[in-house]
């Protein structure tokens, strides 16, 4: 009720932002809530697992590595993939 009335006051872009306002507004308080990594997509979601596909962008990711995620790896077997990347790296260097 309180909502459709501001509706009818405010542009649509106003509407919208005082949403996202609100939301980001509970967010901050909930350590357990995160936003979605892709630059620009507002997906929030709770931190209950490692893997994390998004409703908006679509995209899938590692929470724990922090990286999109690997297919068909554990987390262990990706940071040790990491780990030796480098190790190459540093040796053409
Ligand atoms: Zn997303
Ligand atoms: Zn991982």
């Amino acid at each position: 009720m309180f909502e459709k009335d501001l509706k009818k006051i405010m542009t649509e872009e106003m509407f919208n932002l005082y949403q996202t306002m609100s939301v980001t507004k509970v967010i901050d308080g909930c350590d357990d809530l995160s936003w979605c990594p892709t630059p620009g997509c507002k997906y929030a979601f709770e931190k209950d697992q490692n893997r994390f596909s998004c409703f908006l962008c679509y995209k899938e990711y590692c929470l724990d590595c922090r990286v999109e995620w690997h297919q068909d790896k554990t987390c262990l077997e990706w940071k040790t993939e990491q780990v030796n990347n480098r190790d190459e790296t540093d040796l053409i260097d």
